[in-house]
């Protein structure tokens, strides 16, 4: 894969003991050294303009002022230091970069994957939250729209946490498609399944929210049974994942189940729908916190697009799983 990265991104600074911290990155690059086929870009920050495109521009200079005035803490979660302005910036345009380069017919082995921080899922349009400050994927999502490189884009997003953030900016827009597969009752405890959209976007918002425990099999079953048919329904140009990694059974934050190899079944399972489809995919990082889980996290993705092939999985979903993805095609006309 290209990697999206750059060191502006180390220069948001949370303090000891975050979980969102520099480290996540430098743990990651050290896990893909011992890969083959990696390469890294850099790409331009993100303009103050394409922020405003999707966040207010009043919160814009909130930020912008805070980070000016040295930072602290913004919220008990969400903390800034006098870097977080320029990685922010950073993050946001190595997504646009991801986007973009996906569009111009980057896939394969070639495929992108932005690797910022801060994460973006959960800053919403009027304020940051969740260790989040801009919503890259938004972002980057909205710039391709306003470039007329895509007329339509797709968002799947499976961090353990649901995007509020990318769910708000475009939960009334028909020309992007969101779509979470979370863990129930984790924070921010939105997502519920009957979050399905309004107006022009009825219908383009997809939420599961599945039982804490949940592992491989029923975050296959859920792709396979609902994001794909509702993905295949939309025919987006571009999919971007929001690839979070903090569902992963050893992830400190949470209790869902999935393993390393279910990120590359995951990874597989997205792109022959996109293969399908004909749509570009770009990958951008959200969360995830144990080091060691991520950065295999990672690799896996980057493994599974370097042609190698996952083991797959025969076990069955949880009842529950299948009950709620029952639920949620019968919801959606699927
Ligand atoms: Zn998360």
């Amino acid at each position: 894969m290209h990697f999206g990265y750059s060191e502006r991104c180390l220069e948001h600074d949370t303090g000891e003991r975050h979980p969102e911290n520099p480290d996540r990155l430098r743990a990651i690059r050290r896990g893909l050294a011992k890969r083959h086929g990696v390469e890294y870009v850099e790409a331009d920050p993100a303009t103050r303009e394409e922020v405003v495109a999707v966040h207010d521009a009043e919160y814009v200079d909130e930020l912008e002022a805070f980070v000016a005035d040295g930072g602290g803490s913004w919220d008990p979660d969400t903390v800034a230091s006098d870097g977080t302005w320029d990685a922010a910036l950073a993050s946001a345009g190595l997504s646009q970069w991801a986007a973009r380069s996906a569009l111009d017919g980057a896939d394969g082995r070639d495929t992108p994957f932005a690797l910022g921080r801060p994460p973006g899922h959960h800053a919403v349009p009027d304020d940051a939250m969740g260790f989040c400050f801009f919503n890259n994927a938004a972002v980057a999502a909205q710039t391709v729209l306003d470039d007329g490189a895509a007329d339509r884009v797709a968002i799947f997003d499976w961090d353990v946490h649901h995007g509020n953030g990318t769910q708000d900016v475009f939960y009334e827009r028909g020309d992007v498609f969101y779509a979470s597969i979370h863990e129930e009752g984790l924070y921010p405890d939105t997502g519920a399944l009957d979050e399905t959209g309004r107006d022009e976007g009825e219908g383009t918002t997809v939420n599961l929210p599945l039982s804490a425990g949940a592992g491989d099999a029923d975050y296959l079953y859920a792709i396979d049974e609902a994001v794909a048919p509702a993905l295949e329904r939309f025919d987006p140009d571009l999919v971007i994942v929001s690839a979070g990694f903090d569902a992963h059974r050893h992830d400190p934050i949470s209790r869902m189940r999935v393993s390393s190899e279910g990120y590359a079944l995951m990874t597989d399972q997205i792109r022959s729908v996109t293969d399908d489809i004909g749509a570009a995919t770009a990958y951008v990082l959200e969360g995830g916190y144990g080091l060691d889980t991520l950065a295999d996290g990672v690799s896996m993705v980057h493994e599974t697009f370097d042609e190698r092939t996952p083991v797959g999985n025969d076990d069955d979903p949880d009842e529950k799983t299948e009950s709620l993805v029952a639920e949620l095609r019968e919801l959606l006309e699927l």
